[in-house]
């Protein structure tokens, strides 16, 4: 039987279209292109590596850029507040998902969001999302490792104590999302640009 499911943040839980676009322009503005450029490129690197904790993760995360502590200082005081403020103004949590987890819990199961991104309260308030409607809330960053580290997937499971192959992992990326439930043998249900899932077969299990 599922006892979990686990719902990425970005393109799952809403439709993200046009946000790269958005940060590229409002970072054009500010003078962080540069900065969003090299943070994108090191992400890619550093996906799937494992960090023993937090710290370590943005220690390795910063000392990548060029200028480390001005990298640092963009990041967490120019650029998330800069996507907070984009999905505030642009973006709703999908029709879909208040009645969807609704119907989840009814079964008594838990309902999980992991994101890849810091900022996960704030980015779920400014979509409108409830945070009441997660039993629990997970950044990679936090947790050592980007998605699909390995470890960060069986540290969510060792927390809401529920083992790998009873949850259900929900992401719009088969390489992040996907791979990080297969490789702990939890299962994926893939969604497009927050199209609803069909969870049916879940609920019945
Ligand atoms: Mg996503």
């Amino acid at each position: 039987m599922y006892k979990a499911i686990i719902f990425d943040l970005d393109g799952t839980l809403y439709d993200k279209s046009g946000l790269a676009r958005r940060l590229v322009l409002s970072q054009l503005r500010k003078g962080g292109l540069g900065m969003l450029k090299q943070e994108r490129s090191i992400r890619k690197e550093l996906r799937g590596c494992h960090f023993e904790s937090e710290e370590a993760f943005y220690e390795a995360f910063f000392a990548r850029f060029s200028r480390p502590e001005l990298a640092r200082r963009w990041y967490f005081e120019t650029y998330m507040p800069d996507m907070v403020r984009l999905l505030r103004r642009h973006y709703r949590t999908a029709p879909w998902v208040e009645t969807v987890i609704a119907e989840w819990r009814t079964h008594g199961r838990k309902v999980v969001v992991f994101s890849d991104y810091g900022c996960v309260r704030e980015k779920l308030q400014a979509i409108g999302f409830n945070l009441d409607w997660g039993d629990a809330l997970f950044e990679a960053p936090a947790l050592g490792g980007l998605k699909p580290c390995k470890e960060s997937f069986e540290k969510i499971c060792r927390e809401i104590d529920v083992q790998p192959s009873e949850c259900l992992m929900v992401g719009d990326r088969q390489d992040t999302d996907g791979d990080g439930a297969r490789s702990v043998g939890m299962a994926f249900e893939y969604v497009a640009k927050a199209g609803k899932p069909n969870l049916k077969p879940y609920l019945e299990k």
